[in-house]
């Protein structure tokens, strides 16, 4: 066995933190520690031969940046790794990521079933895009397992879901669904965005595709737009096709900025995670709040489901101020620390109002309906010192 072999195999028992730091990484020559940064759009080939081999797929190996990068590989690997899949195919963003597996795996006349508490630009993409290229969508209540199983359909080929759901960390049963997409011949797709593997397993609990905005927690930082599908080789295939002849590519920078954010993951996820549950237990204590929305209070539906399904609750919380926009506007622009952005899954904790920006765009109606009420505020929590964090909520409870 070579020593490469060797290190593949020992990496083969590893755990997930170890995976997070050396999975995926093969040394060139020059004995780097770090793992390198490959800014080169094309490769060199031997011969015309090997240009041949290349270019056919007879031998496997670099050709161009658009269908496979060294960097770009290499985190695909880790976080491929680190999810328990067999293969990872990374993208130029999220939504990139969403629909080159939408554009990949389904064709015309096929339904894909949604939970309705999706990323907001998950539905536009659906509805206004994919739509027009007669893909059927239907929309169900996250948590309502019957609405689930009532609207399943023969042509029903995908069904996608995230869980915590965003901002109400609503619980969905991840084994539950992968039950019924099985039944019905379809892929279970879990947006895994706001736990990532540090926390929740989808693949292990039956899904069969997991999609990632890197963006946020997995790069950790709020530096770079990226993406990532991880699942079987023979879907993954199909994936990388599209994202070689469409374009949505990952760049060599962004990936080494994403590697780095893995090797950190595991601590920052638990940091995260125990901030976020102390501000929502400290939050639930105020008279001024209406009610706090975190799946790790115990009040919270989901709780039990959450404790089955994810290692910790993540770091993101909203809670329903008393009053109304108003109310909630002042509390936003009293905090002093914090944040007013809609990104999450930053070191920096992130405060917003979702009722007039990230779903400001459904009708008052709807967003009644999913409880995005103008009282609502949700807070993405960073990795400042508790004590900090909470003498600027303060500064907005004082104001109500
Ligand atoms: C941000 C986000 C996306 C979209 O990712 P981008 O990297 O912004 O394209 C998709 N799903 C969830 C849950 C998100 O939070």
């Amino acid at each position: 066995m070579s020593q490469q072999d060797e290190r593949l195999a020992v990496l083969a028992e590893a755990e997930l933190d170890t995976l997070a730091v050396r999975a995926g990484q093969q040394r060139t020559m020059e004995g780097e520690h770090s793992e390198p940064i490959f800014t080169t759009s094309s490769y060199v080939f031997a011969s015309a031969q090997q240009a041949a081999d290349r270019f056919s797929g007879d031998e496997e190996g670099n050709v161009y940046s658009r269908y496979t990068n060294p960097t770009v590989r290499t985190f695909e690997e880790r976080i491929a790794a680190m999810e328990g899949g067999e293969r990872a195919v990374a993208t130029s963003s999220g939504m990139a990521a969403i629909l080159s597996t939408c554009m990949a795996l389904l064709q015309k006349g096929d339904h894909i079933l949604c939970s309705q508490s999706v990323f907001g630009t998950t539905t536009v993409l659906l509805n206004k895009f994919l739509a027009r290229f007669g893909v059927e969508i239907s929309y169900v209540s996250a948590t309502d397992f019957s609405q689930w199983q009532a609207a399943m359909q023969d042509n029903t080929r995908m069904l996608l879901l995230e869980t915590p759901s965003n901002p109400l960390s609503e619980i969905i049963d991840i084994q539950q669904l992968a039950e019924l997409s099985r039944k019905g011949d379809a892929l279970l797709v879990v947006d895994n965005c706001f736990c990532t593997p540090a926390l929740q397993k989808p693949l292990e609990l039956g899904a069969d595709i997991v999609i990632h905005s890197a963006t946020k927690f997995l790069d950790g930082q709020g530096r770079c737009v990226g993406g990532v599908v991880i699942g079987k080789a023979e879907q993954m295939d199909e994936v990388l096709g599209f994202v070689r002849a469409a374009g949505p590519t990952m760049s060599p920078f962004n990936a080494w900025v994403f590697l780095k954010g893995l090797e950190t993951l595991r601590l920052r996820m638990d940091a995260h995670s125990k901030s976020a549950l102390e501000l929502a237990q400290w939050l639930d204590q105020q008279s001024a709040i209406e009610k706090v929305f975190y799946s790790g209070l115990e009040s919270h539906s989901g709780h039990l489901l959450a404790k089955k399904q994810q290692s910790a609750f993540g770091g993101v919380l909203s809670f329903r101020v008393k009053g109304g926009k108003e109310e909630a506007w002042r509390f936003i622009d009293a905090t002093r620390l914090v944040s007013i952005t809609a990104n999450l899954g930053d070191t920096k904790t992130t405060i917003v109002h979702p009722a007039t920006t990230t779903h400001g765009r459904l009708s008052q109606e709807a967003r009644q309906q999913s409880g995005i009420t103008d009282n609502l505020i949700r807070v993405a929590v960073g990795l400042e010192d508790i004590k900090d964090l909470k003498v600027d909520m303060q500064r907005g409870i004082d104001v109500l």
